[in-house]
């Protein structure tokens, strides 16, 4: 069985529903040896036919999809993985109606559905860099429009009436790591302690003249490097070229692909951003990015409330087999 290569290659294989049933298999239990994930035992019968486990201890079956971000959803797993697919791959991102005409399911659903992808795309934890070699730049951007032409829940998302969101990014000058993450506002401790949170000991740091990283020497926890934006983009090895490329094809994502997002999902857009990017180096291609979003999908959940804050979770039921 040779992995898809290409988007059309994925859709025309995962449209063979054993197909991508064997191929999720084998992402979720790479060893081959299926675990309940209700009490972690080995002790089940499949039922074939219907692409189920009994767990004898639990005396429940359970299916590929419980205990992943796709529990719950009536929606195939042949269209849940061309859904990866796009998303994985798709550089500037992929709108809900585009989802939607590509797998054929509803806007209301496909917008669900590349809210649950992200939620698999979080980076990892610990701490970028640590050592002198490897400087990581550091810079913040602003996001979204005029308020006065937003529609007022929007608005009164923004913190203390702000018009736009603020976003902090970090990367790493040679492993090429990204990380960005919408912060309450520029000040100094805000953005300090994003540093001393996500920046390993003894990195160097470079950025630009803004006030917030004055001090940062002092800790002796770093050393700090500046350029000054006034009179100069580049002094030898210090600038924030790398963190500010990050920021145009962000900004390219969010005006193109997704005309309005609102300010309480913008975290969840830079983590699909960040995950594109991060999953990009040489050694990647689109059928290892597509795997190693995939393998994400046990562990998390993400429920249409805590997604809207609100309870209306009636219209995105759509069948497309049980599984
Ligand atoms: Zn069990």
């Amino acid at each position: 069985m040779e992995s898809p290569k290409t988007l059309q290659q994925a859709i025309v294989f995962f449209s063979d529903k054993d197909r991508a049933f064997q191929y999720a298999l084998n992402l979720r239990w790479p060893n081959g040896i299926v675990s309940c994930p209700r009490c972690g035992g080995e002790n089940h019968s499949f039922i074939k036919t219907r692409k189920i486990w009994y767990c004898n201890p639990c005396k429940q079956q359970f299916t590929l999809k419980v205990g992943t971000i796709f529990e719950d959803s009536p929606i195939g797993l042949d269209k849940w993985m061309t859904a990866f697919w796009m998303m994985a791959n798709c550089k500037n991102g992929v709108s809900s109606y585009e989802m939607a005409r590509t797998i054929g399911v509803t806007q209301k659903s496909a917008w669900f559905m590349l809210h649950r992808i992200r939620e698999v795309m979080q980076p990892r934890t610990g701490k970028l860099s640590g050592y002198a070699k490897d400087p990581v730049e550091i810079d913040e951007t602003y996001i979204g429009g005029k308020a006065k032409n937003m529609h007022m829940k929007r608005r009164i998302a923004y913190q203390n009436g702000d018009k736009k969101a603020v976003v902090m990014g970090m990367r790493t000058r040679n492993s090429r790591e990204v990380r960005a993450m919408v912060i309450p506002n520029a000040k100094r401790e805000t953005l300090q302690n994003k540093i001393l949170e996500n920046v390993g000991w003894g990195s160097r740091i470079y950025t630009d003249q803004h006030v917030g990283y004055e001090g940062l020497n002092a800790t002796r926890l770093f050393v700090h490097q500046t350029v000054n934006h006034m009179t100069e983009y580049v002094r030898g090895e210090v600038h924030t070229q790398g963190i500010e490329n990050f920021w145009s094809l962000l900004k390219r994502t969010l005006k193109g692909t997704y005309v309005a997002v609102e300010p309480f999902h913008l975290d969840a857009y830079l983590n699909e951003q960040v995950f594109r990017f991060n999953n990009s180096g040489k050694k990647m291609n689109d059928t290892l990015r597509f795997e190693k979003a995939m393998r994400n999908v046990a562990g998390h959940r993400l429920t249409y409330t805590e997604l809207t804050g609100t309870g209306s979770a009636t219209s995105h039921s759509e069948s497309a087999g049980t599984w």
